[in-house]
């Protein structure tokens, strides 16, 4: 395979590509979410060397489509199983984790809510052990606080309560 001649191809067709825009995921075309380079390697299961000069990863936030990390260039994305841990809000993710530095799960969440009176971020990692340890940039698929997630854990136990 001869990878520049490809390049070059991609660069001069794609005047004509319109529809082929950077930012979406090249599988389903949703508008992904920037993730740091750092949180990709350590996520993706394999060492893969070319990883560290990519500084523009995407993560494709379309619960139905199996792509999760993708870049400029086509070659480079990575499945739902190339990756060590379920993309909490992926279809068929299991577990669906709100915490991943501690492995605490959205249904732990929602126990906590629901059977011992939680109501907030702090509550819920007083009773579940959430975010005790925090290094969300190498365990959080998007490289973000958990904290997000656990408020829209809670939200959504609160919601079901009604
Ligand atoms: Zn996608």
């Amino acid at each position: 395979m001869n990878k520049s001649r490809t390049n070059t191809e991609k660069f001069t067709s794609s005047k004509h590509e319109k529809k082929q825009t950077t930012k979406g995921c090249p599988f389903c075309s949703n508008p992904g979410a920037a993730v740091s380079t750092v949180t990709v390697k350590h996520l993706v299961k394999q060492n893969i060397q070319i990883i560290s000069e990519i500084n523009n990863f995407r993560i494709c936030m379309n619960p139905k489509c199996d792509i999760v990390y993708y870049c400029r260039i086509p070659e480079i994305s990575f499945v739902k199983n190339q990756i060590r841990v379920p993309i909490w809000y992926k279809l068929d993710a299991d577990p669906k984790y709100a915490c991943y530095c501690s492995q605490v799960t959205e249904q732990q969440v929602m126990d906590a809510v629901r059977n011992h009176g939680a109501k907030t971020v702090n509550d819920i990692n007083r009773i579940t052990g959430a975010m005790e340890v925090s290094n969300c940039i190498q365990n959080n698929p998007l490289g973000i606080c958990c904290h997000k997630i656990i408020q829209s854990c809670i939200d959504k136990a609160n919601q079901n309560n009604i």
